[in-house]
């Protein structure tokens, strides 16, 4: 493991200048939280030696997979610093102390997704174009420079107090595109990226999907199938069609924009620089918008501020009467009173740099305490509501945000160990990849050489024993004879004249015919040598090629040799990343199927327990029924009594003094008997009325049980059918790869063939 792997490790100059060495505590005062996430907290604080207000991720890397956390850090760090953008957040530096990193950043006022927890509503039309308009942009720059978000949502899309959009959170961004990773949430996850393990890679496009579904939250408060366990929704999205919006009420230029930000396959998605031209966000809007929604926001915010407010001053007044410690009914109340005692997190509206005690405190104090301090509660309060800072997030949202993942946390677990699963299967086959591409070209250099060597020993530069022999010729030479006496002086030097005429004569003639013979005799040889030397020539020729052939048949037998042992790699290659790729996918699948049967399993527990807890209230209202029916008799009885009396009397009144006593006795046997009657009655309703209420519920609880049955038979079976698709993609994807190897193979085989044709 490299040193810059192991969390906290500066050993790595490049890893140490990412962090400024000043003690942050030093340097930030006033922290406050305003925002909770998968990693920790983010604060509102002020830099004191600016006095500027500024938002702080603290995200820890120590406990379970610090070294995964500490890389996490270094990469989020990494892609801030190379970040500048008026619609990326503004990154200001990061330090480290205890174990956690300080990445301090421009503060903003809230999330898109805290606009819709304030007003409880979609926003209008006019305000989500804004808003994905400025989210756009940001993405347009990002996936300019090759970068990938992963991770768009209206929890990541922050405004600041002008109004303006800013892109956040780069957790899951990656550095480089194509990218192969399972990063993101779910429901905002692209079909390409759910599929990526299978296909290969994708782009910034995932992140033009990302904001379709960040458009109909905005429009519907809520992605699509939200309602569902995040298993199942990534099986939905990677085979259903894309989701559209609900209502009606919505232009057809937000409609067909979500509809090209949906297009499932990524090469009919526009890329995020062509929607910036759509009429959507082209439409005039007035600049306001964003400030408007802002305001209207803030007014929200204060609004269920002082109602909390007046709520726990109502509380704490009756505590005060009370005169004792508190015990509050109401569980929202308990709830409010525990997150700003134990968890220091704050109203939302901050306070700026101007006032002096944090509201926490004093609320903190006033809770445990008199009514003096419930005076400086309201003096308080009144500085709040003029404080200039206001976070979008009403008293309590972020100990909501805080309750969602500790209660969410057991899915949470689950799904980001798949997520690590998936990524550590991508890892692993690309590493499997490159490490069969290494020996591929380890073999095939061998293969190279050896061919070479076969080349080099016959390539010996054939020298041409040329045969040339010099000639020379030698030449004979004649002598003459001379006459006597004085008469024959003349005659004689007359014949010497013309014996010396005749003989240059001769010895020119001679010399010609030498010169003839030798010029014949020259070209005679030098035909012989010719012949020799072609002969020669020929010889070595035929040798040279014989030796040719010799090494071209070589060359090729060793070719195809090379090829065979060239192709029977690649098979057993391809086999063994498929085989690998098979086996990951098949331990995918078989994690997916557990945690979906966790899911249904805790599911199914939980049904059980609310049915439980109404077996239990059920004694309650069966209670008040049967007091409804016991004053119901107890009427009857009394109207009864009445008309008994009133019967005795009159009987009295109409017989004689002597029969008094029968007619008493008669009238008493009847009333017992009619009470008695009326006993019987009074049973039977009580018993009919508990046998009805039970079956009632049992009604409705077998009612309930069926619909999450189906409901989670239905979720097994979409998985069943995902996993299906995915087994017959890569099927699919398999032959396909083998067939085109087939086909590789067989092209170089005949081109092979080809060359050893010509060759011959
Ligand atoms: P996570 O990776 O856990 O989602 P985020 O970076 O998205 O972390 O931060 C979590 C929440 O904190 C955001 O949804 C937002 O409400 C708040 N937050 C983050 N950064 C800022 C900031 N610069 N200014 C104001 N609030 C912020
Ligand atoms: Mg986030």
């Amino acid at each position: 493991m490299p040193a810059s792997v192991r969390a906290g490790s500066l050993k790595d100059p490049e890893v140490a200048e990412l962090f400024f060495k000043e003690d942050p505590e030093k340097l930030y005062s006033d922290l406050r939280e305003i925002g909770h996430g998968s990693f920790g907290a983010v604060y509102f604080a002020r830099d004191l030696r600016t006095n500027e207000v500024v938002a702080i991720k603290k995200m820890s890397y120590s406990g379970k997979q610090s070294n995964e956390k500490w890389q996490d850090i270094i990469k989020e760090v990494k892609f801030l610093q190379r970040i500048r953008h008026p619609n990326s957040i503004e990154y200001k530096g990061c330090y480290l102390r205890e174990h956690t990193a300080w990445l301090v950043m421009e503060y903003c006022l809230g999330s898109a997704s805290d606009l819709l927890e304030v007003h409880k509503k979609p926003l209008q039309e006019l305000e989500i174009a804004a808003i994905t308009h400025g989210a756009l942009q940001g993405l347009a720059y990002l996936h300019s420079h090759n970068m990938i978000h992963r991770d768009v949502k209206a929890g990541n899309i922050l405004l600041t107090e002008p109004g303006q959009v800013k892109l956040a959170d780069f957790g899951s961004a990656s550095i480089a595109s194509p990218a192969n990773s399972f990063v993101g949430t779910p429901y905002w996850m692209a079909p390409e990226v759910i599929l990526a393990m299978d296909e290969g890679q994708y782009d910034g496009k995932v992140d033009v999907w990302s904001l379709g579904i960040t458009c109909i939250e905005l429009a519907e408060r809520k992605p699509p199938l939200f309602n569902m366990n995040a298993m199942s929704a990534l099986y939905h999205i990677a085979q259903n069609e894309s989701p559209t919006l609900q209502s009606s009420e919505w232009t057809d230029y937000f409609r067909n924009f979500i509809d090209s930000c949906l297009q499932k396959i990524p090469q009919d998605r526009p890329h995020s620089d062509d929607m910036l031209g759509h009429a959507f966000l082209q439409r005039e809007r007035p600049d306001s918008v964003l400030m408007d929604l802002i305001q209207r926001t803030k007014d929200a915010v204060r609004e269920l501020d002082n109602l909390q407010y007046r709520k726990m001053k109502k509380i704490l007044l009756q505590e005060d009467h009370k005169g004792q410690t508190t015990e509050v009914q109401d569980g929202d109340e308990v709830c409010e009173l525990n997150s700003v005692g134990s968890n220091q997190s704050i109203p939302s509206m901050s306070i700026s740099a101007s006032s002096q005690s944090s509201s926490v405190n004093s609320l903190n104090e006033a809770a445990q305490d008199s009514r003096s301090e419930l005076d400086l509660m309201e003096g308080d309060h009144t500085v709040m509501s003029n404080s200039s800072v206001i976070h979008l997030k009403p008293v309590g949202g972020v100990t909501r945000e805080m309750q969602e993942h500790e209660q969410d946390s057991e899915l949470r677990e689950q799904m980001s160990g798949y997520k690590r699963m998936r990524r550590q299967h991508q890892k692993h086959l690309m590493a499997l990849e490159n490490k069969l591409k290494g020996e591929m070209d380890e073999h095939r250099l061998r293969l190279d050489k050896e061919l070479e060597n076969v080349h080099n020993q016959f390539n010996t530069p054939t020298i041409h024993t040329e045969a040339y022999t010099d000639h020379c010729c030698c030449f004979g030479m004649y002598e003459n004879q001379s006459t006597p006496k004085k008469e024959k002086q003349e005659w004689l030097s007359k014949q010497k004249e013309n014996i010396q005429h005749f003989q240059a004569e001769e010895e020119a003639n001679l010399l010609r015919r030498q010169r003839q013979y030798l010029d014949l005799e020259c070209r005679r040889f030098k035909r012989r040598i010719l012949i020799a030397r072609h002969n020669v020539e020929q010889d070595l020729a035929r040798e040279e090629l014989n030796k040719r052939q010799t090494q071209k048949d070589l060359e090729h037998a060793m070719l195809l040799r090379h090829h065979e042992s060239m192709q029977e790699l690649e098979f057993r290659h391809l086999a063994t990343i498929q085989r690998a790729r098979a086996e990951l996918i098949r331990t995918q699948h078989q994690t997916e199927l557990t945690n979906q049967l966790e899911y249904n399993k805790r599911r199914e527990r939980e049904l059980r327990r609310k049915h439980v807890m109404e077996v239990r209230q059920q004694p309650k209202s069966l209670k008040s029924k049967e007091l409804q029916i016991k004053k119901q008799f107890q009427e009857t009885c009394k109207t009864q009594t009445r008309q008994y009396k009133a019967l005795r009397n009159h009987l009295l009144e109409t017989t004689p003094k002597s029969e008094h006593k029968a007619v008493l006795k008669r009238l008493k046997e009847e009333q017992t008997r009619k009470l008695a009657i009326l006993a019987e009655q009074y049973d039977h309703s009580i018993n009919e009325m508990l046998s009805t209420q039970a079956l009632r519920l049992d009604e409705a609880q077998e009612g309930e049980c069926q619909v999450l049955r189906m409901q989670l038979q239905q979720e097994l079976e979409l998985l069943n059918a995902y996993q299906s698709k995915i087994k017959m993609q890569t099927d699919a994807q398999h032959d396909k790869e083998r067939r085109e190897l087939e086909q590789r193979v067989s092209l170089r085989r005949a081109l092979l063939e080809q060359k050893v044709r010509l060759g011959h």
